[in-house]
């Protein structure tokens, strides 16, 4: 089967009693036993429910993986993936990984004794001379967020593991559609389906998913002895989102090029950052690793603080929210709201400074798109804030 139809078909089909075409929610904390020590398959929903059941099934082809675990949101799946390690065990991470992601790692770091190391990891040679003879892991993220910088996943993976590390992907800005980890090298993938799997903004959720069997056991043996386990009701609603994920992504992608492509000609930005542009400095490699570019768009207004809050008050369409990967368009400023969480020098490393606007392109009507930013940014020109726009050069 193609992505597209194990969207739509994979791990649906539970219902047996009735052959509902959708799968049940089965919204239960146990079951009743056929006979002492005889189960149906399922005994306690901590330990096992038919419907988030499906959902790890499916997401478990769309990667192509040996086994997921569905958890409650993307920390948990972070924090299940960190269960794999043991106190002193060193993980180099990407500089510019997720707020959240580096608020955890920090913390373990001091109730656990975890060892981080954060390295930028297009530079391969950093990341070469990072690794010590207790690195058990490479955590990468790409593009990353929110300046949606790229880096090599198979090169990363070969490095890791010539070195007996495991490679670690976070896989939520571009989902199995746009990016296939496992077929670069990858042993994990780590999802916020919160984001593009889910697509509605209306659930909370994460995944991880592995490579090789023994891995699959783990997670579901950690996940069970954690208490991890996401909902059967947001599986469901997970589920349900999935499976319009292929024709969404398209769309996104579409909205989002035509966003960055308006960003670029606009007097009052200074700089675009997707991908998908040729301008991009890392597009090429994008090209060749992924099979999408993504909906997400960052872009730098011309302009200090105050021109940057006008463009966040003023958008109608894009609602003021952080998150992404719902169908609605958000726009959101990284330095105070999704990554105020990082540490300020971490977030000055990672090059994400006070100017940069972070936009999630929904599935709306993109000339209704271009038009809110078009009028959002206007506000700034008229208001007479506008700085002289730098040489064509400096745009990327
Ligand atoms: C949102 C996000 C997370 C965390 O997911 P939640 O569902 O918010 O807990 C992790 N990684 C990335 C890349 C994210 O965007």
């Amino acid at each position: 089967m193609r992505l597209q139809t194990k969207t739509v078909h994979t791990g649906v089909d539970k219902d047996s009693a009735y052959n509902s075409v959708t799968t049940p929610i089965y919204q239960t904390s146990t079951f009743r036993f056929e006979d002492v020590g005889t189960t149906k398959g399922y005994d306690y929903t901590r330990s096992g429910n038919p419907t988030r059941r499906s959902l790890e099934e499916n997401i478990t082809a769309l990667e192509e993986g040996a086994g997921a675990a569905a958890v409650a949101t993307g920390m948990a799946a972070v924090a299940l993936m960190l269960h794999f390690f043991r106190a002193g065990d060193h993980i180099i991470c990407t500089h510019d990984c997720y707020g959240g992601t580096e608020r955890l790692l920090r913390t373990y770091r001091e109730l656990f004794g975890l060892q981080i190391s954060y390295v930028d990891m297009t530079d391969l040679t950093a990341v070469e001379e990072a690794v010590r003879a207790d690195t058990k892991a490479f955590w990468i993220e790409t593009p990353s967020n929110p300046l949606l910088n790229i880096v090599d996943i198979r090169k990363l993976s070969d490095i890791a593991h010539a070195h007996g590390a495991l490679s670690i992907v976070d896989n939520t800005f571009l989902s199995p559609v746009n990016q296939k980890p496992f077929e670069l090298g990858a042993d994990f993938i780590i999802h916020s389906t919160t984001k593009y799997l889910n697509g509605h903004s209306d659930v909370v959720g994460g995944a991880v998913v592995a490579k090789d069997r023994k891995n699959a056991e783990r997670l579901q043996f950690l996940a069970n002895a954690v208490g991890q386990g996401a909902s059967p009701f947001d599986c469901w609603l997970v589920l349900r989102g999935i499976k319009t994920l292929v024709p969404r992504m398209k769309e996104h992608e579409k909205n989002a090029r035509a966003v960055a492509e308006f960003l670029s000609k606009h007097p009052n930005v200074r700089k675009v950052y997707y991908p998908g542009l040729e301008t991009h400095p890392n597009h090429e490699l994008a090209a060749k690793q992924q099979k999408g570019f993504g909906g997400m768009v960052s872009f730098e207004v011309d302009g200090g603080i105050e021109e940057v809050k006008h463009v966040l008050r003023s958008t109608k369409l894009f609602a003021l929210a952080e998150s992404l990967g719902g169908v609605e368009s958000l726009i959101e400023h990284p330095a105070t709201m999704s990554h105020a969480s990082m540490a300020p020098e971490q977030r000055e490393k990672a090059g994400i400074n006070e100017r940069v606007i972070r936009l999630s392109v929904g599935i709306e009507a993109v000339e209704d798109l271009t038009e809110d930013l078009g009028n959002a940014l206007a506000f700034v020109r008229d208001a007479g804030m506008r700085r002289p726009k730098p040489k064509a050069g400096a745009l990327c």
